[in-house]
Parts: structure tokens; C-alpha cells; sequence
């Protein structure tokens, strides 16, 4: 979940990308097995009728939703379906990050490499452990959302999120949306705010690759003026940068190109969907991913 995925979504009247047709590849999304609202296989149906022929999952710390829709069959005929992650990474020197994190995305990656499963499984307990104390805080400060909770009832591969909680503020009525749940209450810095725990930026590289997997960097839109942060994760294996992003305007979207040149980094890019802005078609109507990003990450993934 990005920043500014919550705050902004550009349009062609702010400078925003329009996209010259649309896109046949979406390299983001989450589902309900992390804190989207769509099933699996429906957000892959979505978004084949979309047009979508190259497609990642990338919930957090989860493949639940790429195991679902292959072991199912539900992967649309002709689309080309990748495994994939986002780790949302705690970052413990003081950059000034947004959040004080990193967010890593993963593609490719063995969906039955067991020493990655371990690590998401431990992602996963520390999702765990910062939604109940989220959800306690939030009781303390007479924001009860404990009966919304209690309707969720996840298995233990699914990695429920602040956008979950966000949706149990509204339910409650203590949030007029989900960005209003963010930005007054469980935004860092806000009363129901909880630092999450886990895996630092390097060592959710380090999984990923020692699982197989392409690790590049999501929606990080101060790339151009952190270029020796860049460099320091080059350094830990970095391999991308998500240079395509709904969110992102024109002219960041030009800047990305040109780091992602320079360092030799892959671009990626996708709408990082979650559902509370509307129907998938209405993300990937405003998301612009050149066709080559899609066939560029799928011959990578080849020759590995
Ligand atoms: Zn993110
Ligand atoms: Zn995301």
C-alpha cells in the first residue's frame, strides 16, 4: 500500500499518464488473502477482460492467492500469470522514509521453495501480532472496531493489513473511507498508529532471490533524489524499480525511466489495486504499462 496510491490518484487533468491503449500488463495487485477486496481468481478475470495478458499477484507476504488460482485452474486462458510478493520492509536507520519503510516486490519466485515460506510464515505472525495490537489501541482510544474484526476469520496464509482495519473503521463508522482512516487515524503518526515488525529491505531481497525471484523496489517515487540508497540495494541485489504506477504523474514516471536506465535497473509497473477505489477496470483504465516491461521481466525470469 503506497502513500500515494491513498492520497492522489492522478488523472490527465493533473499531469497524470494517459495511456496510448490499454495495458496489457499489471505486475501489482493484492486480493483478499492480503488487504485487497477480490478474490483471486476474480481480480484475474477482471483484469483478463481488461485486457491483461501478462499478470502478477503480489500480496503481502503471501502466495496463497497465486497457489489458489493455479491449483484451481483459474487462470484465464492466455494469461500469462507471474508468482509474486510485497514486502513491506522495516527500515530501522533513520532515512526519512515514508513510514519508515520499503517496499519490495517479488517475481518469480518458487511458490514451494520452503525456507521462503518460513520467512513469509514469520511476516505473517508479525502482521498478526501488529493487527491485534492496532486493534486494542484502537479500543483504548474508543474507536472499537472488535465486532468487525471478529467477522474476518482469516487462515493462517492470508496477511490481513491496515487497509483491513481501515475497512472495519468504516464498517464501525468511526471512517468516512479508507484514505480518512489513514490520514486521521492509523497513519504513521496518527492515534491507532502501530510500528510493524519483520524483515529489513536487505533480507526481503535476500529471500526473494534465494527463492529464485526478482526483487525490485515499489512505488518509490524520491528514487531520483535517493540514488545512493538505490545503490546500496543494488549492492544487496536489488534487480527493479516499479517505474510504472497508477499514481504516479507523467513527468515522475519520466524521472523513474531514466533511473532505472541508469542504474540498470528492470522497470516494472502495475496499478497496486486493492479495491477501495473502484472496479479493477477503473484502475487499469488510469495505469499505463508498456507491453515490453511484461515480455522484458518473462525472458529474465527465463534465462535465470
Ligand atoms: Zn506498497
Ligand atoms: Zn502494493
Amino acid at each position: 500500500m503506497a502513500r500515494t496510491g491513498r492520497r492522489h490518484v492522478a488523472g490527465p487533468s493533473d499531469g497524470g499518464v494517459v495511456p496510448p491503449e490499454p495495458s496489457t500488463v499489471d505486475l501489482h495487485a493484492h486480493t483478499t488473502r492480503s488487504d485487497g477486496v477480490l478474490e483471486p481468481a476474480t481480480l484475474l478475470h477482471a483484469a483478463h477482460a481488461a485486457g491483461v495478458r501478462t499478470f502478477a499477484l503480489t500480496d503481502h507476504d503471501t502466495l496463497a492467492g497465486y497457489r489458489d488460482v493455479t491449483t484451481s485452474g483459474a487462470v484465464p486462458a492466455g494469461l500469462t500469470l507471474v508468482p509474486g510478493i510485497e514486502i513491506n520492509a522495516l527500515v530501522t536507520r533513520d532515512l526519512g522514509l515514508w513510514e519508515g519503510e520499503l517496499h519490495i516486490l517479488g517475481f518469480g519466485m518458487h511458490p514451494d521453495d520452503d525456507a521462503f515460506e518460513a520467512a513469509l510464515i514469520q511476516q505473517r505472525d508479525e502482521r498478526r501480532v501488529r493487527f491485534a495490537r492496532t486493534v486494542e489501541r484502537l479500543r483504548e482510544i474508543g474507536l472499537p472496531i472488535d465486532a468487525q474484526v471478529a467477522e474476518l476469520e482469516p487462515s493462517d496464509d492470508d496477511a490481513l493489513g491496515r487497509p483491513t482495519i481501515a475497512r472495519a473503521l468504516m464498517a464501525a463508522g468511526h471512517a468516512a473511507s479508507v484514505e480518512d482512516a489513514f490520514t486521521r487515524l492509523i497513519g504513521h503518526g496518527g492515534p491507532g498508529y502501530v510500528r510493524r515488525g519483520g524483515l529489513g529491505p536487505e533480507d526481503a531481497i535476500a529471500a526473494i532471490i534465494a527463492a529464485g525471484g526478482i526483487p525490485v523496489l515499489a512505488h518509490f517515487r524520491e528514487a531520483p533524489e535517493r540514488i545512493e540508497l538505490l545503490r546500496e540495494l543494488q549492492e544487496a541485489g536489488l534487480a527493479g524499480l516499479e517505474v510504472y504506477y497508477r499514481a504516479f504523474d507523467a513527468a515522475t514516471t519520466a524521472e523513474l525511466e531514466v533511473v532505472a536506465r541508469t542504474l540498470g535497473l528492470i522497470a516494472t509497473g502495475g496499478t497496486d489495486y486493492h479495491g477501495d477505489l473502484g472496479p479493477y477496470a477503473a484502475s487499469h483504465a488510469q495505469s499505463w504499462v508498456p507491453p515490453e516491461v511484461g515480455t522484458r521481466l518473462l525472458a529474465r525470469l527465463e534465462c535465470r
